[in-house]
Formats: structure tokens, sequence, C-alpha cells
């Protein structure tokens, strides 16, 4: 059926894409052993490194981000070695399954959703017990709208034999993760959150130590065979089949993103949070992620009082305004709303998901909340 209002995905992932990117896919496909694509990839490589913020190469899988991190698990360590997972939220506990399915003996610090680490936590585990030879963390959780101070937690772990791995997928290109200078061992990312394409594809860098580990690991996973992908890379080539237009569609996705220059893209992405922040206040929700310097760029979750379940509001606000928003996952399903401003999104966007929200409620907000929220848009961009 046809709707006389456009969608808007205001979720973590899948995002808009541009129609630049979208032509950019719709055009004959190169053949992916041919000189045109590998030029597309040399290209590619350039642009990637300066995203990730690298001198490492990042190579692209074909497999959604969770493919990405199970590449990480099964390449950086063997059966029987010890981790830590630093989880607080729904990502955080796909880590721990993902490293117990890798058969590593993992040591959890686990926070209440919501919460953050402490990067004094790590270190004393760390001096604790030597053993440990990885932290696997999230830059952004997702599932609450955190954000990790990977940064603290890099500068603990590069003095010591511990292999720092961060899930960057709702991170990077929304907020600056600067994977060199911070330290990070591995860093992955996807196609769908903040990189405005389709999903399919997932993008791990490996620092020179961490290439190190994984040539000494004997492969376990006839796919997602890092080495094999590191040899190829270099001839700007995948190991096996492209996944072409995706690749294609991300050349254009990463010259646009550099075309605006990353800075402005953060700017951007920190002015809609703002923006979000302000309107959500003015309306009178509960941001659930309370904390400076602790929140995410790339969406903002609402802690719904019980009386307000959150999946009608979410189902309403999608049937009467074409707005998605998401429900919380696990068992913050009904607590939390997700409202999403990552990727091809704009102010404009954002005014629509916070009216559309507004209008789901139950009882309609008083007050100038979405005049509130432009205004601490423009300020944030400093205008
Ligand atoms: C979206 C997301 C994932 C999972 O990615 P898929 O593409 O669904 O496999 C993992 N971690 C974080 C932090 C995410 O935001």
């Amino acid at each position: 059926m046809s709707s006389i209002q456009a969608t808007r995905m205001l979720t973590p992932g899948p995002t808009p894409i541009p129609d630049r990117v979208r032509l950019a896919m719709a055009a004959p496909l190169p053949h992916h052993r041919k000189d045109a694509f590998k030029t597309v990839l040399a290209e590619n490589q350039v642009m990637l490194k300066k995203l990730f913020c690298t001198s490492s190469p990042v190579i692209p899988l074909a497999c959604s981000g969770t493919g990405g991190m199970t590449a990480a698990a099964f390449n950086l360590f063997s059966p029987g070695e010890k981790v830590l997972v630093a989880t607080a939220g729904y990502f955080g506990n796909r880590w721990l399954d993902i490293v117990k399915m890798r058969g590593l003996e993992a040591v959890v610090l686990s926070k209440n959703a919501g919460e953050s680490f402490d990067p004094e936590e790590i270190r004393a585990l760390l001096d604790a017990d030597p053993a440990i030879r990885g932290v696997f963390m999230q830059i952004s959780e997702t599932s609450t709208g955190v954000l990790h101070p990977v940064k603290e937690v890099a500068a603990v772990i590069r003095e010591r034999d511990v292999l720092l791995v961060a899930d960057g997928i709702s991170a990077v290109s929304i907020s600056p993760v600067d994977m060199d200078a911070w330290g990070i061992d591995c860093l992955i990312t996807g196609s769908q959150k903040g990189l405005m394409l389709p999903p399919g594809l997932a993008f791990i860098a490996l620092s020179p130590r961490a290439w190190k580990k994984a040539e000494s690991v004997a492969p376990q996973c006839y796919y997602f065979d890092l080495v094999q992908e590191k040899a190829n890379c270099e001839k700007n080539q995948t190991h096996y089949t492209s996944p072409i237009s995706l690749l294609v569609g991300l050349h254009e996705a990463l010259t646009m993103l550099l075309e605006f220059g990353m800075d402005n893209i953060f700017k951007k992405q920190w002015a809609l949070t703002q923006m979000a922040r302000t309107g959500l206040s003015a309306m009178g929700m509960d941001l659930f992620v309370k904390e400076e310097g602790r929140y995410t760029w790339g969406l903002t979750s609402i802690l719904m009082p019980d009386s307000m379940p959150a999946s009608p509001i979410v189902a309403r606000a999608f049937k009467d305004c074409g707005v998605i928003l998401t429900a919380g996952q696990g068992n913050l399903k009904e607590k939390v709303i997700r409202l999403a401003h990552m990727g091809w999104v704009d102010w404009a966007d954002l005014a629509a998901g916070l009216h559309a929200l507004a209008w789901s409620l139950p009882e309609k907000p008083e007050g100038a909340y979405l005049e509130k929220a432009l205004e601490a848009y423009h300020k944030a961009l400093g205008e």
C-alpha cells in the first residue's frame, strides 16, 4: 500500500541511504577481478584508513557487523586463552557469547544497562590476572546509548601484552575514534549505521602487534581468515567473491563523508545529539544516559515510565507519522525507546522524530519542545 508520507528510519541500523550512494550502486557491476574494480578497492583503502585514523589496512568483509566481531575473536585468540569482556548491555553480552563459542576463558566485568566502565577498574583486573591476553568492549553500546571511555581504557592496555578489541559499529563515522593514536588493537565497524550504506559489510583493522598475533593463531574459521584477506587487500582484491555493489556504494559514501570532512560530520552528530536531548527533556521525557561525556552521538535513549510501555508508542509513531523508532533490547524492551540520529539524517528528520514521539505519547506534552530542540541544534553548531 502506498502512503502519503515518507518513511523515516530513525533507527540504529539500517539508516537512510543518500541518492548519490543508491545511484552509484545501480550502475552496471564491474567484474571483481578486473582493473576498474581494483581501482575502486585501492581508493576505498585510502579513504577507510582516514576513517579509522590508522595506517593499517582496513579489511572489508561480506557480512553484517557481528561477522566482524566473530572474525576478531577467531583470528586474534586461540581456544583456552583468557580474555576480559567488559559488558554493559546487549552488544557487550554478544561479545561474551562469541568469545565463549571461540573457546576462550572469559573474565567478565559487568555493568548495569546505562552505566559505563571506569578505566581504573579495568587496570585493577588486568593487574590481578596477568594471564588475560585481550579486552573486548564496545565503543558505543547501542542498546542503551552509552559511550564507553575507550581512549582511556586503551591507555591502560597499550603498555601491556594485551590486545584491545573495540566494537565501533555505532561509533566509527559518528563520533571521533582515532585507532592508532588511541592504541586500539582491533577496530570493527559495519556498513548500515554511520556509513550511509545498506547492511552487508563489516570492516576490521588490526594494529601491527595484533597482526603479529593473528599470524600466530591457527585459522579455524574457513570464511573469516584475516591473514588471507590482508594478503588479498594488499593486491586490491578480496579473498572470496567481492560484495561488488556494496563496495562501489562504499566508495561513493566515503567520498561524500570526506568531502564534508569528518570534523563536520562529528559536529553535526554532536548537534543532533544536543537537539534530541534538549527536545526530549523539554517534553518531560527521562533521558536514559544522563552523565555528560557518556552518551553516544548517534542515538538518544529514553527511559519510559512503567505506565508507558515502549512498543505501543513506537507502533503509533510509525502508523501515524511514518517514523520508525526502536524499542529497547532484551529486558529493556518496554523500558526504553531509542531515537536514532546517525548517518544520512539531518535536523529536519530529527524534528520529525521528536514530533512523532510527542504525537504518540498517551498524553501530549505541553510547551515548545521543538523550538527548544532546534535552538539547541544551532547553538551546538555555533550558529
Ligand atoms: C548494530 C551493532 C552490532 C551488530 O551488527 P549487525 O550488523 O546486526 O550484525 C554490533 N555491535 C554494535 C555496537 C551495534 O550497534
